[in-house]
């Protein structure tokens, strides 16, 4: 599962030009019994299986004799904390971490005390395993590295990076099905472009995720966009004009 998601698009690529490196382990090569059991049930009682501590703190003992003591050891699980664009940025300063999937009802406890340095989630739903949350952390942080994506420009714009939600994007051709792209957009005003795009980021951030912008960095234009945009908003609830 992860090796497919990895074999295409900028991480293959980034793989390729060895900016990044992710190596997938199989906890069955980490057990010793005749079954290669990973898994057992659960004490106490109840429905379904647990994963093992053995084949994980094996596994982990394992990427330590071959690179190293790893500066973050990740569980996944949905008790973590809410993996985000600041987690992310905060990962991809890191030069090697581990990242533990779940299965079937979870990871036997003593993984989270005692090998994990910390927990993460994907958000209040239950997966059935870590790999995907995994693969979405390897994607996020790795756009993050220098190098990952082709324009360094393209990250800084990104939802998230500075607080703000991206500005709407459009593509060729100006006018489809009757729908025309913005005026501005094809006017080739630079400065009329920026201001446009800023003035929409601001906006959509203010009507979607007012949350975000408590923690937002604005330049002076912006925070000028954002008082006008609070003072219109403002305008209408008290129904003058
Ligand atoms: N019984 C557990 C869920 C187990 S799901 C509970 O209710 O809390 C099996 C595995 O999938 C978990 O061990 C974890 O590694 C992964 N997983 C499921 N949901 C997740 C989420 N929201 N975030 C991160 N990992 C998750």
């Amino acid at each position: 599962m992860i090796e497919a998601a990895l074999a295409e698009g900028i991480l293959a690529r980034a793989i390729q030009r060895e900016v990044l490196s992710v190596h997938a382990r199989d906890l069955r090569e980490f057990t010793e019994d005749r079954h290669r059991s990973v898994d057992d049930v659960p004490y106490g009682g109840g429905p379904g299986m647990v994963l093992k501590p053995e084949p994980l703190f094996r596994a982990v003992d394992a990427i330590r004799e071959d690179t190293g003591e790893p500066e973050a050891i990740v569980l996944l699980s949905p008790h973590g904390r809410r993996f985000s664009q600041a987690e992310a940025a905060r990962l991809s300063g890191l030069s090697h971490v581990v990242i533990l999937c779940g299965r079937y009802e979870g990871i036997d406890d003593r993984v989270r005390m005692n090998l994990a340095t910390e927990e993460l989630s994907m958000g209040d739903y239950v997966l059935s395993g870590g790999e995907l949350p995994a693969l979405v952390i390897v994607d996020a942080v790795a756009r993050l590295i220098p190098g990952v994506v082709g324009d360094e420009d393209s990250v800084a714009g990104d939802s998230f990076a500075r607080g703000l939600l991206d500005y709407p994007h459009y593509t060729r051709p100006a006018e489809f099905r009757d729908w025309k792209v913005p005026d501005v957009l094809v006017s080739g005003h630079h400065g009329e472009i920026r201001k446009w795009r800023k003035r929409q980021a601001i906006e959509l951030t203010l009507m979607r995720r007012p949350d975000l912008l408590a923690g937002a960095e604005l330049d002076v234009e912006e925070q000028e966009i954002l008082r006008e945009l609070i003072e219109a908003k403002k305008g209408v609830a008290h129904g003058s004009d």
